[in-house]
C-alpha cells in the first residue's frame, strides 16, 4: 500500500530523459505511437539551473547537457539547456525527445508513456465521481 501510495504521488511530478556527454542519437525515423501533443517549453538557463533540474534524472558521476522534463499530466515538455554553453545539437536532440522520440534502441520514452497511463486509469478508478 505504501508503495502504491508512492507510486500515485510521483504520478504528479514529472520524468525526465537527459542528454549526456556521449548522448545517444535520436531514432528519428520511428515515434512513439500515441504520443501525445505537449506544450513544449525552453528554458535557456544558467549551466548551474540546467545542472539543478536534470540532475535527478542523471547518475551522480555523469554531466548532464540539457534534458526534457515530462509533466504528462499537465501534458507538458519542459527543455532544460545551457545558455553559457549554447549547443543546437543539444537543443534539436531535446526538442525531438519532446516530440516523442527516444533514443535508437531505446524504449525509456515508451515507458515513461505507458506508466503514467496506467497510473491514470488508478486515479480515475480511485474517484468516486468516476465510480457512479
Ligand atoms: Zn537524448
Amino acid at each position: 500500500m505504501v508503495e502504491f501510495l508512492k507510486r500515485a504521488a510521483r504520478g504528479f511530478g514529472a520524468v525526465g530523459l537527459m542528454c549526456l556527454s556521449g548522448c545517444a542519437a535520436v531514432d528519428t525515423h520511428q515515434r512513439v505511437a500515441d504520443w501525445p501533443e505537449l506544450k513544449v517549453v525552453e528554458h535557456h538557463v544558467s549551466n548551474r539551473e540546467m545542472r539543478d533540474h536534470c540532475a535527478p534524472f542523471v547518475g551522480s558521476l555523469e554531466s548532464p547537457l540539457g534534458c526534457t522534463v515530462f509533466y504528462f499530466d499537465a501534458l507538458e515538455a519542459h527543455i532544460y539547456v545551457s545558455r553559457e554553453f549554447p549547443s543546437d545539437f543539444v537543443l534539436e536532440h531535446e526538442r525531438l525527445h519532446a516530440s516523442g522520440y527516444d533514443h535508437i534502441g531505446s524504449v525509456a520514452l515508451q515507458t515513461m508513456l505507458k506508466d503514467w497511463r496506467a497510473r491514470s486509469k488508478v486515479r480515475l478508478a480511485a474517484t468516486p465521481a468516476a465510480a457512479k
